[in-house]
């Protein structure tokens, strides 16, 4: 049987080994913590469990590697190149990567493969992005010449969610390398697998000792000290709304540069003019890819009241005859959630939605049989007759639950669509091409669709409006993100100002 997890630095007691300054180490107290396959309950590996002295020496390190290393003065080339090896690095150890994704995050095999091919095009794409022009330049008053540059912040620290482990840990790591920055990970402490790694392949293509770094640990001890130190220059977080808040706020200290990922509970407007079949699946794909882990689910589906019970019919129809499974059998179209205390948090919400009044159409519940006992499973669930002010319609539940909401007319689709705290993606379908328009413009989000749900691409900008963050990941706009930007002016005439008389 293959050994999925050969690629882990290990000390001799198996425990896997974090990534400081250019070293495979482990916690200064040997502390550790174990790791779960949530498809099974099973024990996959122990891993380091990093302490606050450990988050020094890391924060030091890439310190030092920004303000004294090799990194600060490589040329754009360099490092492009760098990141199209790191690529066929990915693309080479795909297999097992996705594999790991799969065994410690539950989702279909199929979906961490894809995940992994846009790992790779997503340091591509940066790769491309670093040697393009950034800077501006103007025309000012003679004797002047003024431009602008665009310079790496420095030392970045990075903290990433649990839902896509691989995927979250490049979408920091890709921008702010091909910047010239220097990175200090922090993964999810349930799923840090993927980045040490993607850690190890990094150390193999050639990157400087302390410009990547991958610290494993909890959130309020290290991702708090990421947060909080004066020697770090810019946090880029994904994650819940609560925790972006926690770590906006530890930031202060030094004013660092913050982005922020947060949550969504985004609305699909599906009109009765739409395709009805494929609205039907994109409505099923909005919301349980992934078992419902996603920011940008589709979680609340806005239906046009003259359409809804047929709607629901076959909606029903077909969630009831998804998949559920443990991520690697073939047949398996949707995995577990992450961990027992994630499903009974989603099954709290059912039990809310029950007492709120709202009507379950299917699912609420664990599968039948050995895989219910056995991994973190619920069946793609679905409640209607909702009412919006019920916290099933308002919060993120993080899980296979659809909310169904009724509108009458446009108006009233883009009222409901906006009442949440959040603004991060929204989609309609229609067969009218200026309602569409008309409807997204409206919208409050910063990722929508028109008759389509969830494609999104390294070339264009990710976030939220609201509550949903601050700044974006991807694209130009990810890259600048991990930027400052500096005027130089020149004068051309080198003599004296003659503005003082004597
Ligand atoms: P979380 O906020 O609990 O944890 C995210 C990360 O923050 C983890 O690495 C955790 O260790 C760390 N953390 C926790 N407390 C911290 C603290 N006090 N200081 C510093 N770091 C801390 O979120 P989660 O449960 O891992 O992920 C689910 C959430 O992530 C959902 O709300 C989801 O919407 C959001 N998310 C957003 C996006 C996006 O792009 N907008 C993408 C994926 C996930």
């Amino acid at each position: 049987m293959v050994d999925w997890l050969e690629g882990l630095r290990r000390a001799e007691d198996g425990t896997a080994l974090m990534y400081i300054a250019g070293e495979w180490t482990k916690a200064s107290d040997n502390g550790s913590r174990t790791v779960y396959n949530p498809a099974t309950g099973d024990v996959i590996a122990v891993v380091a469990e990093a302490t606050l002295a450990d988050g020094e020496r890391a924060i030091r390190a890439a310190r030092a590697a920004f303000d004294e290393g090799p990194w600060r003065s490589s040329s754009a080339h360099e490092r492009a190149l760098l990141l199209l090896r790191l690529a066929d690095k990915i693309d080479e150890h795909a297999a097992e990567l996705a594999a790991v994704d799969t065994m410690n995050n539950g989702k279909p095999l199929r979906e961490s493969e894809f995940d992994v091919t846009d790992a790779a095009n997503c340091f591509r794409y940066y790769a491309g992005l670093a040697t393009k022009p950034h800077g501006q330049a103007f025309d000012v008053p003679a004797p002047s010449q003024t431009f602008v540059v665009r310079e790496p912040v420095g030392v970045c620290g990075q903290i990433i969610p649990w839902n896509y482990p691989l995927l979250m840990a490049v979408w920091k790591m890709a921008p702010a390398l091909a910047a010239g920055n220097v990175c200090i990970l922090k993964p999810s402490e349930v799923t840090p697998l993927s980045a040490l790694i993607l850690a190890s392949l990094m150390e193999e293509v050639g990157f400087p000792p302390g410009v990547v770094n991958v610290l494993t640990g909890a959130g309020p001890v290290v991702g708090h000290l990421l947060a909080e130190s004066h020697l770090v220059d810019k946090i880029a977080f994904t994650g819940g709304t609560v925790t972006g808040r926690s770590i906006m706020q530890a930031a202060t200290g030094n004013l660092k540069k913050i982005s922020l990922e947060l949550g969504g509970k985004s609305p699909n407007i599906v009109f009765a003019d739409a395709d009805f079949e494929t609205a039907v699946d994109y409505a099923l794909y909005a919301i349980y890819v992934n078992a419902g882990q996603v920011c940008s689910a589709g979680s609340r589906l806005l239906i046009e009241r003259s359409l809804h019970d047929r709607f629901m019919e076959r909606l029903v129809e077909r969630a009831t005859r998804i998949q559920v499974g443990d991520g690697f059998d073939p047949n398996t179209e949707m995995g577990p959630l992450i961990t027992p205390a994630h499903m009974e948090k989603v099954e709290r919400y059912i039990a809310t939605g029950l007492a709120e009044g709202a009507r379950l159409l299917c699912g609420g519940k664990r599968p039948e049989g050995a895989l219910g006992q056995r991994g973190n499973y619920l069946l793609p669930t679905i409640f209607t007759d909702t009412t919006p002010d019920m916290r099933i319609v308002q919060e993120e539940i993080f899980g296979p639950v659809l909310v169904v909401q009724t509108f009458s007319d446009e108006d009233e689709a883009i009222r409901l669509a906006n009442d949440t705290i959040y603004g991060l993606a929204a989609a309609v379908f229609t067969s009218d091409v200026a309602k569409a328009h008309r409807v997204v413009k409206q919208v409050r989000a910063g990722i929508t669709w028109i008759n389509t749900y969830h494609p999104t691409y390294n070339e264009a900008p990710w976030g939220g409006y609201k509550q949903s963050g601050i700044g974006r990941e991807l694209g130009t706009f990810g890259f600048e993100e991990y930027t400052e930007v500096k005027q130089i002016n020149v004068n051309l005439a080198v003599e004296q100002t003659g503005w003082y008389r004597h």
